[in-house]
């Protein structure tokens, strides 16, 4: 590419974890487009058939090789590789006299329109959508699949990238992943941080950047640097040196005059759970049970579930363990649960709303989870807004065998009225990511609008504080299990304002631990004071920083 020249030098999207690598770009191999000349040909039919056969096959062994969500994920775009109705449509394209890459790709159109008018979760699925169209369309040209080889450690740059794509490469090689398009909770964001690599999505320009350029990503600030000066370089490197050295804490979560703060990790899987405890998770704050039905066309039974979540259970000995009932509807829609015509989803039948569609969902769920309890696992519920929905969800849960019940604190609702949830339930856990949405009406699927879904924002912060006070003021736990309890700036104003634990991504808990360990309780009152005294999320956060112990300060890289 010759506009290297024009290109800025520094580049910046929504970074992913804190992480960062310096390394020269490669970008992953574009797919080939149908070409506008084609004509049909005798058994079309047949060679689609064959086509399509292949690329779910191939992306079947790729899932078996993986493990995890990144197996999940494969599996799932395998299935929609061998689904009849795309299949199907794309051969009568043909015999309609269609050449056979154009009909696949008119057939793809079509269910990608179809996915993004349903919204949430299945828009996010188009990329996978994409990978299968341009995994059929390289087989039937005889072109190379689309993707990459690494011949060094790289960072990886795409528009971007699906999982099938990242199945692809070398993850040893990976250095970071940069986006053009994607989310903070899309695939590539997801996979990025299952793996621990550095990762910024939404980073407009870098495929403008020249293929071997050497460049330095910092994933905590979301930058991409080209050609970084030895001074960028060092810190970067000094940042990763540090970030192994904090690893070595593992001692339970604490202030610096011994308050203890549990840090917890959030799962979605019995492997996850494994990775928690190798991470010295001191439990998990959040199990996202929706995660293990997602390709679940039928509601799963008792002995399904209950098996499910004995694994998790089971790898985490005796460790406290927060499950979550099933989520279902907005971003996480399950085939057997969501209501399919909603024009706001995120507004409307999901989490806990369920009970009033289809109760039965509700109940079998607690009654799984009822066999496989042990004395350290606690049941909460999703989306609550009123107290009658916390007192309804509490006396199901008991009915079932749950001691300890909670619900989860991330409709503005809730919180406002936290005190009368409080008097139905054992404990609350604050969900920072729908409370941003729901506080500042924004879609917390919409890169774009990062800026306003904050939940530096002081009004989410204000609503954090009122659920603490009222925690307290009951005698009773509050948690926090959103993504805001992986920064550990944010941790600091938390537990300040009275949180009592943090649930985070594993990859997160060592650095959250030092931050918290390096302060006292009075000093992280301090800290949350300044923040909520600022105008705006850029602000409360900066004064936060400020206020912070010089030295934590500065290995933590701030
Ligand atoms: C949240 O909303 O903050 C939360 C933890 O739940 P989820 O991200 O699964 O919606
Ligand atoms: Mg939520």
């Amino acid at each position: 590419m010759s506009a290297v020249a024009s290109v800025a030098r520094s580049l910046t999207g929504i970074g992913v974890g804190r992480g960062g690598a310096v390394a020269p770009l490669a970008f992953v191999r574009p797919a080939v487009a149908a070409p506008v000349d084609e004509l049909p040909a005798d058994g079309d039919a047949a060679r689609l058939h064959e086509a399509f056969a292949t690329v779910a096959a191939d992306l079947r062994e790729r899932a078996t090789a993986a493990s995890g969500s990144l197996a999940e994920v494969l599996s799932a775009t395998a299935l929609m590789a061998a689904d009849r109705a795309l299949i199907s449509d794309a051969v009568k394209r043909v015999e309609s006299g269609t050449g056979p890459a154009t009909a696949v790709a008119e057939a793809v159109a079509g269910f990608a329109t179809m996915f993004e008018a349903a919204g949430g979760y299945l828009a996010e699925r188009v990329t996978d959508l994409h990978s299968v169209r341009d995994r059929v369309i390289a087989f039937l040209l005889g072109a190379p699949a689309p993707g990459l080889v690494l011949e060094g450690r790289s960072v990886v740059a795409a528009r971007d990238l699906s999982p099938a794509d990242t199945a692809t490469l070398d993850l040893e090689l990976v250095a970071a992943i940069v986006t053009e398009l994607g989310g903070p909770t899309g695939h590539t964001a997801i996979v990025a941080g299952q793996l621990g690599i550095p990762c910024i999505v939404r980073a407009t320009g870098v495929l403008d950047v020249a293929p071997g350029t050497l460049v330095a990503v910092d994933s905590g600030a979301g930058t991409l640097t080209v050609d970084p000066d030895d001074a960028l370089v060092a810190a970067i490197e000094a940042r990763a040196a540090r970030e192994v050295m904090l690893a070595s804490d593992t001692a339970p979560g604490a202030t610096k005059d011994g308050h203890a703060v549990p840090l917890l990790a959030n799962i979605g899987s019995a492997e996850d759970a494994a990775r928690a405890t190798a991470a010295h998770a001191e439990g998990v704050g959040l199990f996202r049970t929706e995660v293990l039905f997602l390709d679940a066309q039928e509601a799963p039974t008792v002995e399904r579930q209950a098996r499910d979540y004995r694994a998790a259970i089971d790898a985490l000995g005796d460790r406290k363990v927060v499950v979550r009932t099933l989520d279902a509807g907005a971003d996480k829609p399950l085939a057997f649960a969501t209501q399919p015509d909603e024009e706001n989803p995120a507004l409307g039948v999901r989490g806990f709303r369920l009970a009033r569609t289809i109760p039965e969902v509700v109940d079998t769920q607690l009654r799984a989870l009822g066999e496989v309890s042990t004395p350290s696992t606690w049941v909460m519920a999703p989306m609550i807004a009123t107290p009658a929905e916390a007192r309804d969800f509490a006396s199901r849960a008991r009915a079932a065998g749950a001691t300890t019940v909670g619900v989860m604190v991330e409709v503005p609702a809730a919180a406002l009225r936290a005190e009368a949830i409080l008097r139905e339930v054992d404990f609350v856990s604050l969900g920072t990511n729908d409370l941003a949405q729901y506080t500042m009406a924004t879609d917390r699927l919409r890169g774009e609008l990062a800026d306003l879904l904050d939940p530096w924002q002081p009004a989410v912060l204000d609503l954090v504080r009122a659920t603490a006070s009222a925690g307290r003021t009951a005698g009773k736990p509050v948690g926090v299990c959103g993504e805001s309890a992986s920064d550990p700036v944010m941790a600091l104003v938390l537990v300040g304002l009275g949180v009592t634990s943090l649930s985070m991504s594993p990859g997160a808990l060592p650095a959250v631990r030092f931050s918290v360990r390096s302060h006292t309780l009075a000093e992280c009152e301090a800290i949350a004071a300044v923040a909520l005294g600022a105008d705006d999320a850029a602000h409360a956060r900066a004064a936060a920083v400020a206020s912070m112990d010089a030295a934590a300060r500065a290995t933590l890289g701030l």
